[in-house]
């Protein structure tokens, strides 16, 4: 390592994206310092609910996260660490011909890919989801090899792995990225203390616009806010995330080992800014979909709330890139898939930083893209 660099690699963001690109840098051999304004997780990332999918309606999504249940898969051997994966499956509920339609069509291209997702009728579904209404309900799309895990362990697990060779610094914000000659050369901390590297990765989540400003960059990542709920513990008598998309619909699932539900829906009109404040509007609205959805639901208790943010882009793709600022890489805007896709985006990522070429072809994640083109699976 040249004497001027304090590290090999900065990452600025403690959530799944800058901890697990960390960890791919660390795992390639590079000195990695990671830098979080608050604790690890204290972003989306802790505030998400752990759904792992693989449907999704274009070639690179679908792989990406096949690759990413890859890489759950095997994380207990490779972090040493139980990041309660379970593979219980997505069920994406159709209550209309359009959905139908769409979720068929989308199947073909999933299995194609060697997905093993299938259109289920409504006697099927009554198995994989005992008691639910299906006033309406005209099939499903079901892939049982998608999943869950526990978001704050597995950042847990990539944090440690990164100190190894490297430090992880909490409550130690990043004021600045210091540019000389259109090169990033180091970053500032809010104590003033700088620190050097030739590579700089701003995965700061919904933060990413707002932080971007400084250096001249316009980052086009929004963030909106979604709430979430558990319940207490009931007897587990469902596996799947059920996901129901009409526009008062929601989605949770029941968390295998421990039996409390958990889940949130998409605010029908968005609620745009970075407010993580909970209302009491979301706790009474989706106990009501909810118990639509399985009325015995009606009688358990929700035990807390909490919000978060989303990091949307126009068209519900990614940014994994470089930018003109050289070593300067920007990893962000998952939509609301940041946990689930977050693997392989740090493999993904590590080998673009370091080799200057992404291990296949993910031009639909560059930062300067056509952001017309909308993820239909969302
Ligand atoms: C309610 C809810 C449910 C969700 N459910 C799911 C789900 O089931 N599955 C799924 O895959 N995804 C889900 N998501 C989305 C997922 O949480 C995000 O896509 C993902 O966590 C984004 O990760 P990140 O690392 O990019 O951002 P973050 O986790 O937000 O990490 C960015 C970090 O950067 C830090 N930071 C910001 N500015 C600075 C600075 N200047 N210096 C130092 N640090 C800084 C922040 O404090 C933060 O910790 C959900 C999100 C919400 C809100």
């Amino acid at each position: 390592m040249d004497c001027r660099w304090t590290a090999d690699a900065i990452i600025i963001g403690g959530g799944i994206i800058g901890c697990a690109t960390g960890y791919y840098l660390t795992k390639k051999g590079l000195k990695v310092y990671l830098f979080e304004k608050e604790y690890l997780t204290a972003g989306s990332t802790g505030r998400c609910i752990g759904g792992i999918r693989q449907q999704y309606s274009t070639e690179l999504s679908i792989k990406v996260a096949m690759e990413s249940v890859k890489k759950f898969k095997i994380m207990k051997e490779e972090l040493g660490m139980d990041v309660e994966f379970e593979q219980d499956g997505y069920l994406f509920l159709a209550h209309s011909e359009e959905k139908e339609k769409t979720y068929k069509q989308l199947i073909k291209l999933q299995r194609n890919m060697g997905l093993d997702v299938e259109y289920v009728d409504v006697p099927a579904i009554k198995e994989i989801v005992p008691g639910i209404n299906t006033d309406g309900l005209l099939g499903g799309a079901y892939c049982p090899s998608d999943g869950q895990a526990n978001p704050f362990l597995v950042v847990d697990g990539y944090a440690r792995k990164i100190k190894e060779k490297g430090k992880v610094f909490t409550y130690c914000g990043i004021e600045k990225i210091n540019i000389e000659g259109n090169k990033v050369i180091s970053v500032t901390t809010i104590n003033k203390e700088n620190y050097f590297a030739p590579i700089v990765v701003n995965a700061t989540g919904p933060f990413i616009r707002e932080f971007s400003k400084h250096i001249g960059l316009d980052i086009p990542v929004f963030p909106e806010r979604h709430e979430s709920l558990i319940t207490e513990p009931i007897e587990v008598f469902f596996k799947p995330m059920v996901v129901d998309y009409r526009p008062d619909g929601c989605y949770f699932h029941q968390k295998a080992k421990q039996g409390s539900i958990i889940g949130c829906y998409t605010p029908i009109p968005n609620v745009p800014g970075n407010d993580v404040r909970s209302s009491f509007e979301f706790i009474i609205e989706m106990g009501r979909r909810m118990a639509r959805l399985i009325p015995k639901l009606a009688d358990v208790k929700i035990i807390r709330q909490w919000a978060g943010s989303y990091e949307m882009t126009p068209d519900g793709n990614p940014i994994v890139d470089k930018t003109d600022i050289e070593g300067l890489w920007i990893i962000g805007g998952f939509c609301g898939h940041g946990f689930m896709l977050g693997p392989e985006i740090g493999y993904i990522a590590a080998e673009y930083i370091t080799t200057g070429k992404p291990p296949y072809d993910i031009s639909e994640f560059a930062l300067k893209r056509d952001y017309s083109r909308k993820e239909v699976m969302k």
